[in-house]
C-alpha cells in the first residue's frame, strides 16, 4: 500500500511528461491529461478551469462531466467552489461538496452525482491561474498525500499555461489572464522610464525531484554544490576587472564570508537529512528565508538577508547546472530586472548595455542593490509587491522611476504615451551632450563651476560623460555600505587611487565616512540604536570618537594622492573645534607618512561641510579654519526646518527656496567671499535648474550635483542672465513681506528670460 501511494505521484508525473512532450493537438493533449488524472487519483471526474482576463474561470477540459460544457462553464471569481478555490488559492477538499455553502449547481455539467470533490488551485509564483478538481461518486475523504499530488500535478499544468500552450485555444477577446495588463506603483528609487522586456531576475526553477531516497548521496551533491560556488565567488574576486570595481569586490566578499557561514550550511545539511534532496533542501531554506524577511523590519538585517537569498539562487543554479553565463546569451536587448530582492552583486553580473531598468518586490532607497542601479544609471522602481508573480519573461514592460510605476503587459495607449516620453528624453539628452563641451559661462560671461557627486567606482565614467569640472563630493561611506565588513585600508587606497586616476587632474573632495543617521554599518558593532539618529552618534562625531577608523581613512587618501592635490571633507560639523581635532589626526599621520619616505600630496586642503546650524553662527572661524566650505543642503535644510529628510509626508511641506533658508545660504556665501574662502554647495538643492539657478542668484559659482543633472542645470545656466536676477533676488531677500517662497518669483524670471527648466 505504501508502495502505490509512494509511487503514484510519480508515475502521473511521469505520464504528464510523455504527454507534453507528445505531438498532440492543445485540446486533446488536455483531454489526455485529465484522463490520466482521473484514472491515476481513481476519481471519476477531473476537470481543469482556467482563469481568464475578465475574472471568469472557463472549463478547458473533462474527464467525466459533460463534454458539451467544455469552454461553456464559467464561473466568476468567489463563485461556487471553484471560484472560492481560486480567490482563496487554497485547496478545498470535501466528502460532501453539495453541502458545502458555496456549492454551485450547474446544470449543463451534469456533476450532481458526484458527492466528493478535491480542488486545487493552479499556482504559479504566488500566482492563481486555474482550478483543477477531481470528483467522486461515494462520499470519500482525500488523503493528505492525494492533496499534495494534484498540487503537484497543478504546478505541471501551471507551467503548460505559462508558456503559452493554450494560446490556440483562447477565442479572440477573451484572454488568459496571464496576459492581462497590470499596473503597480510603488516607490520611485531611480529616475529615468525604461521600455523592454521582462528578465525574471530568479527564473521559476520547478524542483521537480523534491524527495530523496539516500541522504549521503544528496549530502554530497551539496556539498560539491557549495565548493563549487565558492571556488566562482573565488573565481571572479580574482578576475581583472573585478580587482578594479571596489564596490563588486566588497559584495563578492561578503558572499564568500556568508557562503562559509556554518549555520547556514548547517541549516541546509539538516533539511536534506530530513528526506530531502539537496536543491529542495535549498528551496526551502530559501523560503524559510523569506518568509521571515518579509516579518522583519529592521532594514539591515533584510539586506543581509537578501544576500542570503542570493546566494541560495547561486547554489540552485550550481545544483541544477544553469550557470549565469547562459543569462547573457538569451537576454534580450533591452531587458527589465524584476526581482523580489537581488544582490548588489548579481546586478554587476548582467551586461549593462543590455539593461534598461529594475523593478523590484522590496528595494529601499539605501539598499546596495539600488545604489549600484543609481550608479549604472538605471530607472529603478522598488516595493511592486506581487511584481513578480504577475509577471512572465519576455513580457513585455514598462519602468517609470520618476514616478515610481510599471506597466506590464501595458495597453497600446500606455506604450505610446511612454514611449514618446523616451523619446523626448533621448532628444533632451543628445542636446545636453551637444552642450557638454561648452564653457560654463552664464549669459552674462559668469563662470559657474559645474561638479557631480559620486561615490562607487561605477559613477566613474560619469566624469567624462557627464561633463562634470570636477567630482566635488565624493561619498566615502557608500563603499562601505556595499561591504559586508570594515574595507582594508589597501581598498580605500584602491579606489581613492582609481578616482584620482579618472579624475585626470580635475579636482575631487573627499569626505571623510559620513556613516550614521541613514547609513548604518550592519557589521558596526559600536553603533547603538538610538531614539534620533539623524541627531545622533554620526559622521565627524563618530569618527573623533574612534580615531582609528579616520586614521585609517586618512592615510589611505594620502598614499593614494600621492604627488597631487588632495581634498579632503569633514562631515556634518558642529563646532569649529572639531575641525581643530581632525587636523591634528591628519598632520599625525602626514608625519608618520613621511617618516617612512612616502610619496605624499603635494597639497593638502582641508574643508568642512555646513550642514549643522550652529555654524552659520560661526562663519567668520570656520571660513579661517578650513580651506573650503561645501554646504550640505540636505542635511542642513533638514535640521533648519526640523523636518526628517525621508519622510515623504513632509517632503513638501517647506520650501527651500524660501527666503529664510536661501539667507542662510547667501550668510555663508559672503562670508566665504569676506575671508577669500570657496564656497561650494553639494546637496540635491545644486541638482534642480530652477534650485541652481536661485544658488547662483544668490552668489555660488560652484555646485555639485548627481552626474544626470548636470545636462539641464548647465542648459539653464547658458541662458541665465546672472547680474539681472541677482539684483532681482536682493530686493525680494531684503524687502518687508518676503517670508516666503521665492518659487514662483524663480519661474516667472525664467519664463520671461526663456530659461529652460
Ligand atoms: C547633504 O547633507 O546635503 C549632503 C550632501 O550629504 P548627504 O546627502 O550625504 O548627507
Ligand atoms: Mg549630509
Amino acid at each position: 500500500m505504501n508502495e502505490t501511494r509512494a509511487s503514484g505521484p510519480r508515475v502521473l508525473l511521469r505520464r504528464l511528461r510523455e504527454l507534453m512532450a507528445a505531438a498532440l493537438e492543445p485540446q486533446e493533449r488536455l483531454d489526455r491529461i485529465v484522463r490520466e488524472i482521473a484514472s491515476n487519483m481513481v476519481a471519476e471526474v477531473c476537470s481543469l478551469y482556467v482563469l481568464r482576463a475578465d475574472s471568469v474561470l472557463e472549463l478547458y477540459a473533462t474527464e467525466g462531466l459533460n463534454p458539451g460544457s467544455v469552454h461553456r462553464v464559467q464561473l466568476r471569481l468567489g463563485q461556487g467552489l471553484v471560484g472560492t478555490i481560486a480567490a482563496s488559492a487554497r485547496p478545498l477538499s470535501l466528502s460532501d461538496a453539495q453541502k458545502h455553502p458555496a456549492f454551485a449547481y450547474l446544470p449543463e455539467t451534469g456533476e450532481e452525482i458526484y458527492h466528493s470533490f478535491l480542488g486545487v488551485p493552479v499556482l504559479r509564483a504566488g500566482r492563481t491561474l486555474g482550478v483543477l478538481v477531481v470528483q467522486n461518486r461515494t462520499m470519500r475523504h482525500y488523503r493528505e498525500d492525494e492533496v499534495e499530488a494534484l498540487e503537484t500535478t497543478a504546478m505541471v499544468i501551471a507551467e503548460m499555461i505559462a508558456t503559452g500552450d493554450l494560446a490556440r485555444l483562447i477565442r479572440p477577446g477573451v484572454e488568459l489572464d496571464l496576459s492581462r495588463p497590470a499596473s503597480f506603483t510603488g516607490l520611485a528609487l531611480n529616475e529615468g522610464v525604461g521600455l523592454g522586456h521582462v528578465v525574471l531576475h530568479e527564473p521559476r526553477i520547478v524542483i521537480k525531484n523534491l524527495f530523496a531516497e539516500d541522504p549521503e548521496t544528496e549530502l554530497g551533491r551539496l556539498e560539491a554544490a557549495l565548493g563549487s560556488l565558492r571556488l566562482s565567488i573565488d573565481d571572479m574576486l580574482s578576475r581583472r576587472e573585478v580587482a578594479s570595481e571596489g564596490e563588486h569586490r566588497a559584495v563578492l566578499e561578503a558572499y564568500r564570508m556568508f557562503a562559509n557561514d556554518r549555520g547556514w550550511v548547517r541549516r541546509l545539511e539538516e533539511a536534506v537529512r530530513n528526506g530531502l534532496t539537496a536543491e529542495a533542501a535549498v528551496e526551502k531554506v530559501q523560503s524559510d528565508m523569506r518568509a521571515r524577511m518579509l516579518h522583519m523590519s529592521d532594514p539591515f538585517m533584510r539586506e543581509r538577508m537578501s544576500d542570503f537569498d542570493d546566494l541560495g539562487n547561486r547554489l540552485l543554479r550550481q545544483l541544477l547546472g544553469h550557470g549565469p553565463e547562459m543569462l547573457a546569451e538569451t537576454l534580450p536587448k533591452d531587458a527589465i530586472i524584476v526581482a523580489r530582492s537581488m544582490g548588489a552583486a548579481e546586478l554587476l553580473d548582467y551586461p549593462r548595455d543590455r539593461l534598461r531598468g529594475l523593478v523590484l518586490e522590496d528595494g529601499a532607497p539605501n539598499s546596495h542593490v539600488v545604489i549600484v542601479a543609481r550608479a549604472m544609471g538605471l530607472p529603478v522602481a522598488g516595493q511592486m509587491k506581487g511584481a513578480v508573480s504577475m509577471a512572465e519573461n519576455g513580457d513585455a514592460i514598462i519602468v517609470d522611476g520618476e514616478d515610481g510605476r510599471i506597466h506590464l503587459r501595458p495597453q497600446q495607449d500606455v506604450e505610446a504615451a511612454y514611449a514618446e516620453k523616451v523619446r523626448f528624453r533621448a532628444r533632451r539628452q543628445q542636446l545636453y551632450r551637444e552642450l557638454r563641451d561648452k564653457p560654463t559661462l552664464s549669459k552674462d560671461g559668469v563662470t559657474v563651476d559645474l561638479m557631480m557627486n559620486a561615490g562607487l567606482s561605477v559613477d566613474l565614467p560619469q566624469l567624462a560623460e557627464a561633463g562634470a569640472a570636477g567630482i566635488g563630493l565624493f561619498r566615502t561611506e557608500l563603499q562601505f555600505m556595499v561591504a559586508a565588513q570594515f574595507p582594508r585600508a589597501e581598498e580605500q587606497e584602491r579606489l581613492y587611487r582609481e578616482v584620482l586616476r579618472v579624475a585626470a587632474g580635475k579636482p575631487v573632495t573627499f569626505r571623510t565616512i559620513d556613516i550614521g543617521g541613514d547609513k548604518v554599518l550592519p557589521y558596526f558593532k559600536d553603533a547603538v540604536p538610538e531614539e534620533n539618529p539623524a541627531l545622533g552618534w554620526r559622521a565627524i562625531r563618530l569618527t573623533l570618537d574612534r580615531p582609528a577608523l579616520l586614521r585609517t581613512q586618512v592615510r589611505a587618501l594620502l598614499r593614494a594622492a600621492g604627488g597631487r592635490e588632495l581634498k579632503a571633507m569633514l562631515p556634518m560639523v558642529t563646532e569649529v573645534d572639531e575641525i581643530r581635532q581632525a587636523r591634528e589626526v591628519i598632520d599625525r599621520e602626514v608625519r608618520h607618512l613621511s617618516r617612512f619616505a612616502h610619496d605624499l600630496p603635494n597639497s593638502l586642503k582641508l574643508g568642512a561641510m555646513v550642514e549643522v546650524p550652529s555654524l552659520l553662527f560661526q562663519l567668520d572661524e570656520l571660513m579661517q579654519a578650513v580651506d573650503f566650505v561645501s554646504v550640505g543642503s540636505n542635511d542642513l535644510f533638514q535640521f533648519m526646518t526640523a523636518t526628517d529628510r525621508g519622510n515623504t509626508r513632509m517632503s513638501d511641506r517647506f520650501d527651500p527656496l524660501s527666503v529664510p533658508f536661501l539667507r542662510a545660504l547667501k550668510q555663508v556665501v559672503d562670508a566665504g567671499r569676506r575671508w577669500h574662502t570657496p564656497v561650494t554647495l553639494c546637496g540635491e538643492l545644486a541638482g534642480r535648474p530652477i534650485s541652481a539657478m536661485a544658488l547662483i542668484g544668490i552668489g555660488f559659482r560652484s555646485i555639485s550635483m548627481a552626474p544626470a543633472a548636470i545636462g539641464p542645470v548647465k542648459a539653464m545656466l547658458l541662458e541665465l542672465p546672472v547680474a539681472e536676477l541677482s539684483a532681482r533676488l536682493e530686493q525680494a531677500m531684503s524687502g518687508k513681506g518676503t517670508d516666503g517662497s521665492l518659487r514662483a518669483l524663480l519661474s516667472a524670471f525664467a519664463e520671461e528670460h526663456g530659461i529652460p527648466l
